[in-house]
């Protein structure tokens, strides 16, 4: 009785394309929503550690002044968190998956100098910009005592 019953599933299985692929002799294709590799567009990033603080594995580090984003990947659980909370959208989850390795290293990827540079710069200008205004503050201030004090005679 329990063959005849599921006899009709049977049936049409045989008619039916394999579920399974061929890999390795097919190329793996996956799947839309795959949850693969992070990667990072590094010069997009702000060095501000939003990733970081979202990372439930503590599989991330930052370095805002060198420009440097570390990731263990044998650390990483592919949950996407950084990815969601990243300001900059420069972090993606790629399709393909890590491949195993003897050692739990980490990679560091490092803006390129052209972008360190022009970082630096701004930080300079930044700060001079911000010493000059605070000498004019100091100054006015001088002034207006000065004024003050020439009034009083
Ligand atoms: S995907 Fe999840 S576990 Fe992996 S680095 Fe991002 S936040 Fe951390
Ligand atoms: S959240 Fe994005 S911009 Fe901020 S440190 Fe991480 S990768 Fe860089």
């Amino acid at each position: 009785m329990s063959v005849l019953k599921y006899a009709p599933e049977a049936l049409k299985n045989l008619f039916r394309p394999p579920v399974t692929t061929s890999y390795p002799f097919k190329p793996f294709e996956p799947a839309d929503r795959t949850r693969g590799r992070i990667e990072i567009e590094i010069d997009q990033c702000i060095g501000c550690g939003m990733c970081v603080r979202a990372c439930p594995s503590s599989a991330l580090t930052v370095d805002k002044n060198a420009g440097k984003w570390t990731i263990n990947r044998f650390d990483c659980i592919a949950c996407g968190f950084c990815v969601e909370k990243c300001p900059k959208k420069c972090l993606s989850m790629q399709q393909f998956y890590q491949e195993p390795g003897p050692e739990k290293n980490e990679v560091t990827y490092t803006k390129s100098p052209e972008v360190l540079a022009e970082e630096a710069r701004k930080r300079e200008e930044a700060a001079k910009k911000a010493a000059e205004a605070k000498a004019a503050m100091e100054a006015k201030k001088a002034a207006e005592a000065a004024a003050a004090a020439k009034e009083e005679k």
